[in-house]
């Protein structure tokens, strides 16, 4: 589904440099890379703060941990997504209400959203999913009037452009209360091992968060609340450095691969490709088709066969998960998303794609709908 090698194969001489920097300068633990790091990503991003940590999922829980909630306060999520998203929630003994997603975006249906307030609720989590913007001027528009906090789970959008209702654009991450990221080695922005990153604007929000993901420390071993150790190595900062001047072009690179599978599928009958927002700029972490009237265990076994592999994100939603059994969450009604996870495939897109692979992939792909 993805060639780090091919990629690593271009910025190999300053990758390499780099790690072997950290290693001559033994600074693995917050070393000066990481700093340099965080400053670039805010200019990137323009935000204020940025604080790295461990992984993705651990920037989604210590979020969480920040904003002084409640044991059984309410938290908005999609079943749609990642498990990270919505396991964080129920780990802090949070209440995670799952809500269903729109058909287009994959995101989360904000009209849902509204329906499932309740006094309760403290939290919404949008996910930017495969790479699309959830519709974030709703979804402000109803946290203000609800008085909610929202924590965007931007793993898979990092880089993605969007258009607020003030007419200003703005990077997905940046526009709710915080903004969350991993730069798991597949992601858009990938370092070579575990790494994640949380942003805000809010400067007392930004010192909790510095003080949970370092043991609740305010000064050297004085410990003023519960946190917990969540760091990103010099090692891996030192890559994402080199990798973050390179985002712009990996999300063009994602884009035209999208663009030639669009061209190629956009006329099959039972094949929806996918939706472009006029209001954000999708960055293709995934490229995810819409199946209908297709066998898609059967498709996948034929593009096995041609050597092409296809995944599905994800065969399982968070509400029919064992895990929030606690929750009756198998009982509920979110027909989309049930719809969708039965009929979604997603193919290989990544940065180092050929022509030639595209090709093969399509036409893979098209012979088996032909055959039928
Ligand atoms: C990858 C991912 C996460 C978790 O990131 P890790 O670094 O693997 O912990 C969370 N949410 C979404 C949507 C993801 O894709």
């Amino acid at each position: 589904m993805v060639d780090l090698i091919s990629q690593y194969e271009k910025i190999k001489p300053s990758v390499d440099k780099a790690i072997s920097n950290v290693i001559h300068n033994a600074t693995f633990i917050n070393g000066p890379e990481v700093h340099s790091f965080k400053d670039d990503l805010q200019e990137y991003l323009n935000v204020k703060h940025v604080i790295p940590c461990a992984n993705g999922t651990d920037a989604l829980q210590i979020s969480l941990m920040s904003l002084g909630l409640k044991p059984g306060d309410e938290v908005i999520t999609p079943s749609f997504t990642y498990i990270a998203t919505t396991e964080v929630i129920a780990l802090l003994r949070l209440k995670p209400v799952f809500v269903d997603v729109q058909k287009d975006t994959f995101c989360i249906d904000p009209k849902e959203l509204e329906k499932a307030i309740t006094p309760n609720t403290k939290a919404i989590v949008p996910v930017h999913l495969y790479g699309q913007a959830a519709n974030m001027n709703e979804i402000m528009s109803i946290a203000n009037k609800h008085n909610l906090f929202v924590i965007e789970d931007n793993a898979q959008a990092i880089g993605s452009d969007f258009k607020k209702s003030d007419g200003s654009t703005v990077k997905t991450g940046t526009i709710g209360t915080i903004g969350c990221t991993s730069f798991f080695p597949s992601k858009n922005l990938g370092c070579y091992g575990d790494g994640g990153a949380i942003f805000t604007n809010d400067d007392d929000l930004a010192n909790t968060i510095r003080q949970i993901a370092n043991h609740g420390q305010s000064k050297k071993y004085y410990h003023d609340i519960v946190g917990c150790n969540s760091r990103l190595d010099s090692i891996q900062a030192a890559v994402l450095k080199i990798k973050l001047k390179e985002l712009d072009n990996y999300i063009e690179s994602r884009r035209n691969v999208a663009k030639y599978y669009d061209d190629a599928f956009s006329s099959l009958k039972g094949v929806t490709i996918p939706f472009r927002s006029d209001e954000s700029k999708h960055v293709f972490h995934q490229y995810t088709l819409i199946l209908e009237g297709i066998d898609r265990d059967e498709l996948n076994r034929y593009l096995a066969e041609c050597n092409v592999p296809s995944m599905i994100y994800y065969p399982v939603p968070a509400h029919r998960q064992k895990m929030f059994q606690e929750f009756n969450s198998e009982d509920l009604e979110l027909p989309v998303t049930d719809w969708l996870t039965q009929r979604v495939i997603s193919l290989p897109i990544h940065t180092e794609m050929e022509e030639e692979q595209l090709k093969h992939i399509s036409t893979s792909f098209i012979n088996y709908l032909n055959k039928k």
